[in-house]
């Protein structure tokens, strides 16, 4: 076959005895302005044969054009990893350009088929991004594509059956080498060179409070321990990193599969963080606990949200106060850090619910005074199977990604001012003037910044409050974590 790539020359890559048909890699408006620029006379196609996905240059704004929009270029890339290096292989031989390159330029914001009759079984096999737009695809196709939401020739919302979750493994290896890994690896508690990595996806629980339940579908699927530990171990190699923020949205699943990635961790001597479930780690034998200690686990996140049975079994949390409390004990005799979050500000008796989340938290605080304690006020994920609290209806969302992206609910989402209707302004600032007090009382040993004598003057003046139970209007020590600046978790983070 040929191609109008060039005007000398007619692309092929019979080398990999792709050409039987003339699906491809299309090259349109924004591609052929490139090309342009390059002394190309003008693009055409490169057909590539049974390979079913085409790349499709959108409208994307200057800011994802220039690659700012990493997440969205990475996630395309590594879909498209294989197919990705014989395209440079072929550039490189036939055009002198890189496929990485074209990608940059052009901004590829989605992977779209060619062929409108292949899309759906495209849409199985490459579960990234899809740019389904009406100029390739007839509508009536949109109904087939499992986990697409769409609008319909009637402006109605049409939702399709959910697409099946995909394990990290299943997907090819990140191309870090396409990336300056010096903004991504940061200092941190756990070490100078800090990376971010993600084992797992979802959770197999349905907290009713919770935005993993809504894209999971209580659902989960593992990367294998022995590529986790590969990746990591060639990350270490590359770039030199010496400690990994794990984000998993619920790290520990299966008691086995920790264990052998404690073993597998262990010779990196990294140190590491995740989340998991209370009940989970205090299931896990000693022997576990100490691999993981071992493997270089030094704190674990964990979501208690709230110690009344009451408001546990409101949440469908599957989780008891007693277990708690039990972990907060025993997990000391592993030094291993827990940190609490809590969520204040239960919609059906906030004042209260704030009360009691209080006297818990000292509780805990007598049983591991190490542990760190997380405020949280409540703000609501919308549920399919109803929203905690039964506040559906109550608050009136955006309609449109703007909207989302103002003040108002910038706060909200991060629950600074969230403005709830069941929440009283008083009850929001008895949370947080608890909140200040604990900071100052216990600071976290996340805060790097902090100098051991800010540690000792906000300690000193937050002693009498916090033994007296004295929380409102802690303006001193408002001030005093400013004038220190006090690391700020809802705003730094990796
Ligand atoms: S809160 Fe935690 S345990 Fe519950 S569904 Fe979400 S991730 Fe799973």
């Amino acid at each position: 076959m040929a191609a109008g790539y060039s005007s000398d020359e007619a692309v092929s890559y019979d080398a990999h005895g792709w050409h039987r048909d003339q699906r491809g890699l299309c090259l349109r408006k924004r591609q052929a302005d490139i090309l342009e620029r390059q002394g190309k006379s003008e693009a055409g196609r490169i057909s590539l044969g049974d390979d079913l996905v085409a790349i499709k240059p959108v409208g994307a704004p200057a800011k994802h054009r220039a690659g700012e929009d990493l997440d969205e270029k990475l996630r395309v890339e590594s879909t498209l990893a294989e197919q990705g290096d014989r395209f440079a292989q072929h550039f490189q031989r036939r055009g002198h350009h890189h496929v990485s390159e074209q990608l940059d330029e052009i901004g590829v914001a989605g992977i779209g088929a060619d062929d409108e009759g292949l899309l759906p079984e495209m849409a199985d096999e490459w579960p990234a991004a899809l740019d389904v737009d009406r100029h390739t695809m007839n509508r009536a196709r949109f109904k087939s594509i499992r986990g697409l939401s769409f609008k319909d020739d009637f402006g109605l919302t049409v939702h399709n059956a959910d697409r099946p979750l995909r394990s990290p493994g299943d997907f090819p290896a990140m191309p870090y080498h396409r990336l300056d890994p010096k903004p991504y690896l940061r200092p941190t508690f756990l070490g100078s060179r800090t990376t971010v990595y993600q084992a797992s996806i979802g959770c197999p629980y349905q907290c009713n409070f919770c935005g993993v339940v809504g894209f999971s579908g209580s659902r989960e699927k593992i990367e294998p321990p022995e590529r986790t530990a590969a990746v990591l171990a060639q990350l270490k190699s590359d770039y030199g990193i010496n400690a990994v923020q794990f984000y998993d949205n619920n790290f520990f699943l299966r008691e086995d599969h920790t264990r052998e990635l404690a073993e597998r961790m262990a010779p990196l001597k990294m140190q590491w963080w995740c989340e998991g479930r209370v009940d989970t780690v205090l299931s896990y034998s000693d022997e576990t606990l100490r691999k993981l200690r071992q493997s270089g686990c030094v704190m674990i996140f964990f979501g208690v949200e709230s110690g009344s049975d009451e408001i546990l079994r409101g949440m469908k949390k599957q989780l008891k106060s007693e277990q708690i409390l039990a972990l907060a004990k025993r997990i000391r005799e592993f030094d291993i850090v827990p940190e609490y979050s809590f969520i204040f500000g239960n919609p059906d008796d906030a004042e209260r619910d704030t009360r009691e989340t209080i006297r818990f938290i000292r509780k805990v605080k007598q049983i591991n005074p190490e542990i760190e304690i997380v405020v949280q006020t409540y703000v609501p994920t919308p549920q399919r199977d109803g929203t905690y609290g039964k506040v559906d209806g109550k608050i009136q969302y955006p309609a449109t990604l703007e909207e989302w992206a103002t003040d108002r609910w910038y706060n909200f989402t991060i629950r600074t001012d969230p403005q709830l209707p069941w929440l009283p302004r008083r009850i929001k600032r008895r949370i947080d003037d608890f909140e200040t007090v604990m900071r100052s009382r216990w600071p976290t040993i996340q805060d790097m910044r902090l100098p051991g004598w800010g540690r000792v003057m906000l300690q000193s003046l937050s002693s009498w409050r916090y033994a007296l139970g004295v929380y409102d209007y802690p303006i001193e020590l408002e001030w005093a974590q400013k004038m220190i600046k006090l690391r700020q978790p809802r705003f730094e983070s990796l």
